[in-house]
């Protein structure tokens, strides 16, 4: 279908006989945002490392924007430049400022003018509120800014899409708000998104559908309204429990 930006068809990924996705298959739409939620080892990170051809698969087939990802092939570095990724930890260069990490890629692979990238790295950098940290070092960042950083060095590439696998997991809870909102407002703003999170309130909100994958396996596939209020299988029911059991422990605490 026209609209459709990224399919994944039958995807099997295995790491020696460990089959680790197992027949999955999803479509993302120009505009969407999808969560993809399910427990601790059930695959999601190796499912967003598979769709940017980061990992090779043993079967199935990958398509953006029309072209077929393929590990290993020519054009892949044109594809992943298409795709921005953001993990859990930041990976940015400690001895390079805020505004030089944002350039890196654009200048280096992209062979775009410094001129040019910065003055959009600079703007990128106010939309997330950190406009005085251009000339910062990475150290003298909280994690919640480091974070931040990381979402604009990959939004200066210009993406179609951006993949964020756990983006708030590593970091205190008090700067988990500030990274969320970025991702809200890129929502807000039409940005395509598959975004792997274990904040259930922040999924609701934003995702357009939400996919709940088990042992490498899409169990469900649904709008979010259906998947927190009225979950079809027993799997996902239990899944949801744990998490409004310890909401329940966190609010007791406080
Ligand atoms: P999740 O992100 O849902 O926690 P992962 O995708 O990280 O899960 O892992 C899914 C499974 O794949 C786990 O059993 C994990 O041990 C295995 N796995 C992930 N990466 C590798 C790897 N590089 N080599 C071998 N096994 C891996
Ligand atoms: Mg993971």
């Amino acid at each position: 279908m026209a609209d459709e930006l990224l399919t994944a068809e039958h995807l099997v990924k295995r790491f020696d006989d460990n089959t680790v996705l197992d027949d999955v298959s999803l479509s993302v739409k120009k505009g969407e945002v999808i969560v993809v939620v399910g427990p601790s080892g059930c695959g999601k990170s190796t499912l967003l490392r598979c769709l940017n051809a980061l990992e090779p698969i043993q079967g199935g087939k990958i398509t953006l924007d029309g072209e077929a990802v393929v590990y290993g092939s020519k054009n892949l570095a044109a594809i992943r430049q298409k795709i921005g990724m953001v993990f859990q930890s930041y990976d940015l260069f400690p001895h390079l400022s805020v505004l030089d990490n944002i350039l890196l890629a654009p200048v280096k692979a992209q062979k775009r003018k410094k001129d040019e990238a910065a003055a959009e790295a600079m703007k990128l950098l106010e939309r997330v509120g950190l406009a005085d940290k251009a000339k910062s070092f990475p150290r003298q960042l909280s994690g919640g800014q480091k974070q931040r950083v990381a979402i604009v060095r990959a939004l200066c590439m210009h993406p179609v899409m951006m993949l964020f696998d756990e983006v708030t997991a590593a970091l205190d809870p008090e700067m988990v708000r500030e990274v969320l909102d970025v991702m809200l407002n890129l929502a807000k703003q039409g940005m395509t998104m598959i975004i792997v999170t274990h904040e259930m309130q922040f999924a609701k909100a934003i995702a357009d559908r939400v996919v709940f994958l088990e042992n490498g396996e899409i169990i469900e596939d649904t709008d979010p309204n259906t998947f927190f209020e009225h979950p079809q299988t027993e799997r996902a029911k239990q899944f949801l429990n744990i998490f409004s059991f310890e909401r329940s422990k966190k609010d007791e605490k406080n």
